[in-house]
């Protein structure tokens, strides 16, 4: 027998090796000499005959799981995502395996069970009447033994140790065994009363819960479209059917998770980046195994395995980081579109502001179209106005009309945020004498100043030096901060308005997750009265009380040579918009700019998103842009420019007599990065057919091409970013 398995390896194709002694399932790890190597791997098939000669083929060293850890469906799934992506199919199953299984750990884990010692065992009731506690701990393992973590729920740390130290009880690790009670204890707190148009939507969702049909819920921010996943998911879970849930970032909506949390009363397990690998190994086979009725998690959580999965529901779905930007660049949210139809469950897309993929979908009917237009729970629609900078003093570059305008919210006792989307205190430090520029050479881009650690930082490549006291050029003493960060503009704010508090939230200040915890805490108590961030505030908080948003700058995004960097504009003001007024008060949002006319702006304010996204697709179509068209993009990098743009080169000769347009080699948006030039060319299709098929009969050839292994290349199939 040969078995086939697929490695973690970046080439193409799977592997092929005799099958000693025990025969594995396709979905099982085996582990297998590679080269002078071992690894760990995925079997993909069991067949007869290798294309190999036999006698060259090596026997498979050691079969690691008895039941596959990838099922039937996630197979074929991955097999889909690997031909998609174009991607090796060991990368892409190793990626969808937590980093223990990947290692060739056991998939059996083993836990603390708590049970009766023969003393406990032998316990009389009279003798714990004086000790109600320990007498309800005794009763309780008199009738089952009991998993560490549920004991720990019901019992504190003090009076386990006490039965322990008696010797009434006693812990042993034993192989996991899923707990799948949770249906049977389901309960239902704090139900709010749908609205009309909350109610079409969850009914149209409940008439298809049997089958897939992919949903796109596009509600205004605040219109209540995490209510509406409440509502639809309730029978779902009365049927012991278990939910994905795909959120953006969790450190920054521990609401989101709170709200499926106290709803239902099911265990819901939370996948985010600061968990352990045992952690996630654990939330791995909790929902494989069905003890968990609800998973919540970024990107990668699509990976997750469900006993018996009932929905997907990926929200905020048109938010960037739903796309991988590296390795293997799947995106997160088609992965989902494409899992929901094998799994034949039904998928809702929600967001205030679709992307124009997703958007295009739902017009052309492929998608259903649910509208949320209405904010819920009465608050008001936000009040947009454009501000006019030209000529005008700016304070840290906010205008002096403006500051006024904060006064009046601040002195009404309400919040007012300020988003300004540059980290540091300057984006450069200029010499006052001679004009030099500090630059990061390996990325010909100029060093942000971070004067609160002294620091010159390049945001490009992560490198740092101390901030020096003469300029490099002319060794003279004055250097002087251009432009404003979120760092300068807290000092400033503070100095303008003494009696208020700022608080500056961005990926500098609020590093870790009980950090950004403890200052959203601080920001919802109504310690904080000015809150000053980076995109990070963009993302889905819930700040009741903040009733007006200044975005500082929107005109370096009205001018830049990414033809998605209106959609992306347009969404994040509307999402930076739905931050004010969320509760009963009138929010008003301000734009500061030097191009107060311009289309984009003027047709987003006029018309809103809805209007605005309409028109975009319009445009898009008449310039055959994606989603009208598909793309993928070659990436390649080198110390030597040459180089990356001959291996282009070759890429493009392969591929002269077809129907695909070609773009490039060019240089990419930021041609040097890191001390290698990169360059790119993008390969353009209005049949997505079209381009795989290409790409599939030619990505061996391009792996064989004599520049290959001279470049570090890529592929990116539907690029989200030029950078
Ligand atoms: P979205 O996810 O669309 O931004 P949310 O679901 O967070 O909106 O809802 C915004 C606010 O409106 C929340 O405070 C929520 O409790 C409230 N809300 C939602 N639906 C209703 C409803 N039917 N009745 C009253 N309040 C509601
Ligand atoms: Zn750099």
């Amino acid at each position: 027998m040969i078995v086939e398995v697929a490695l973690p390896v970046p080439m193409r194709g799977a592997f092929d090796y005799l099958s000693a002694g025990t025969e594995p399932s396709p979905g099982c790890r085996v582990r297998v000499p590679f080269g002078t190597r071992h690894l760990v791997g995925v079997v993909v098939a069991i067949k007869d005959t290798s294309a190999q000669p036999e006698d060259k083929l090596r026997p498979v060293q050691e079969v690691l799981d008895q039941q596959p850890v990838i099922g039937d469906t996630m197979q074929t799934w991955l097999q889909w995502a690997s031909r998609y992506y174009q991607h090796p199919l060991g990368e892409v199953m190793s990626t969808a395996l937590p980093a223990r299984l990947r290692k060739g750990e056991s998939a059996i884990t083993t836990e603390l069970y708590y049970e009766l010692t023969s003393i406990g065992r032998d316990l009389e009731d009279d003798a714990l009447k004086r000790a109600p506690k320990q007498h309800a701990l005794i009763t309780r393992l008199r009738s089952a033994r009991c998993r560490d973590k549920a004991l720990k729920q019901d019992f504190s740390a003090a009076v386990i140790k006490a039965a322990r130290e008696k010797n009434w009880i006693d812990a042993t690790p034993a192989p996991y065994q899923a707990d799948t009670s949770w249906p049977e204890h389901l309960q239902l707190k704090g139900e709010l009363p749908p609205n009309l148009e909350q109610s079409l939507a969850i009914t149209a969702v409940h008439n298809q819960l049997d089958r897939f049909a992919c949903f796109l819920l596009e509600g205004v921010t605040g219109s209540g479209k995490t209510e509406v996943y409440l509502q639809a998911i309730l029978p779902l879970l009365q049927q012991g059917k278990q939910v994905l849930i795909l959120v953006p970032e969790i450190g920054l909506t521990p609401q989101t998770v709170a709200r499926f949390e106290q709803r239902f009363a099911a265990p819901v397990a939370v996948l985010h980046s600061g968990l352990t690998d045992k952690e996630r190994l654990d939330v791995w086979q909790q929902a494989r195994q069905g003890e968990v009725g609800i998973v919540i998690g970024t990107r990668s959580a699509i990976f997750t395995p469900l006993a018996s999965p009932g929905m997907i529901i990926v929200d905020e779905e048109h938010d960037g980081s739903y796309k991988q930007q590296d390795g293997w660049r799947y995106h997160a949210r088609d992965l989902a579109v494409v899992r929901a139809r094998l799994e034949n469950v039904p998928l809702i897309l929600g967001s205030a502001t679709p992307s124009l993929e997703t958007l295009n979908n739902a017009l052309s009917g492929k998608y259903q179209h649910l509208s949320l237009r209405q904010r819920a729970g009465g608050a008001k629609a936000v009040q947009h106005q454009v501000l006019d900078i030209k000529g005008q003093t700016l304070d840290y570059g906010l205008a002096k009309g403006l500051q006024q305008r904060i006064r009046l919210h601040l002195q009404l006792g309400h919040q007012v945020m300020l988003f300004i989307n540059r980290r540091g205190f300057a984006p450069a430090l200029i010499c006052h004498q001679c004009g030099h520029v500090e630059e990061c050479h390996r990325c010909e881009r100029s060093y942000t100043l971070h004067r609160q650690l002294n620091k010159l930082q390049c945001h490009h490549c992560g490198d740092a030096k101390k901030v020096p006291v003469r300029c490099a050029a002319c060794g003279h003493h004055q250097l002087q901060p251009v432009g404003v960060g979120t760092e300068q503009l807290e000092q400033g704010i503070q100095g303008l308005f003494p009696e208020y508090d700022a608080m500056r939230i961005d990926s500098d200040s609020a590093r870790g997750k009980q950090k950004l915890h403890d200052m959203l805490d601080e920001i919802n108590q109504g310690n904080r009265q000015i809150l000053i961030g980076t995109q990070i505030l963009a993302k889905g908080h819930h700040f009741p009380n903040v009733s007006m948003v200044v975005i500082l700058d929107v005109d370096s995004a009205l001018f830049s040579a990414d033809y998605r960097a209106a959609e992306h504009l347009a969404q994040l003001i509307t999402q930076v918009a739905g931050r004010a007024g969320r509760a009963q008060v009138q929010g008003e949002l301000w734009l500061q700019t030097h191009n107060p006319g311009h289309p984009l702006l003027q047709d987003l304010l006029n018309n809103g998103y809805q209007h605005f996204a309409r028109l975009a697709l319009k445009e898009r179509q008449f310039a055959s842009l994606p989603p009208y068209s598909s793309q993928a993009l070659f990436r390649a990098e080198a110390v030597d420019s040459g180089l990356a743009y001959g291996f282009l080169e070759q890429v493009k000769d392969c591929l002269r007599p077809t129907d695909i347009s070609l773009i490039g080699p060019l240089p990419a948006l930021m041609e040097k990065r890191q001390g290698r030039y990169r360059m790119q060319l993008l390969l353009q299709s209005e049949q997505r057919t079209g381009i795989q098929k290409w790409l599939s009969n030619m990505m061996s050839r391009i792996e064989k091409l004599p520049l290959a292994n001279k470049v570090r290349w890529s592929l990116d199939m539907d690029p989200m970013d030029f950078t």
